[in-house]
């Protein structure tokens, strides 16, 4: 892939989610590690969502579709780190059948062993 990434950072691919992605390297924030997510989602990339998410609250069903959601851009409105703890509040436009979604979301991220996990979310316009 020589386009830009689908998380919005204007970098190249490869240099940015890629490497998280393919496993050639870790996410070293929970910044890097929610996009790398959102990218993983506009891939359909089952595996790597299931292996980012803290398996206490990863859902047993599958994450993923076969008719995929169509992302359309992500926004980082706030990255709080605290050790071993961070969130990230962001927003994310996608479509689902034609139809525009806004999904703004303030995720909670955990780190063991030096690795990021998704934990969960909450929706602050809800
Ligand atoms: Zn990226």
């Amino acid at each position: 892939m020589k386009e830009l990434c689908p998380c919005g950072s204007n970098k190249k691919y490869e240099q940015c989610c890629g490497p998280y992605i393919s496993g050639a390297a870790v996410a070293p924030t929970a910044e890097a590690l929610m996009r790398s997510r959102y990218s993983a989602y506009t891939l359909n990339d089952e595996a790597y969502l299931r292996s980012t998410w803290d398996e206490r609250t990863c859902p047993k069903e599958r994450i993923t579709h076969d008719d995929p959601t169509r992302w359309l851009g992500l926004e980082v409105k706030k990255f709080k780190p605290d050790g071993d703890a961070a969130t990230v509040e962001f927003v994310a436009r996608y479509k689902i059948g034609g139809k525009a979604h806004r999904l703004h979301e303030v995720s909670r991220f955990v780190r063991y062993d030096g690795k990021w996990f998704y934990v969960d979310g909450s929706f602050p316009e809800k």
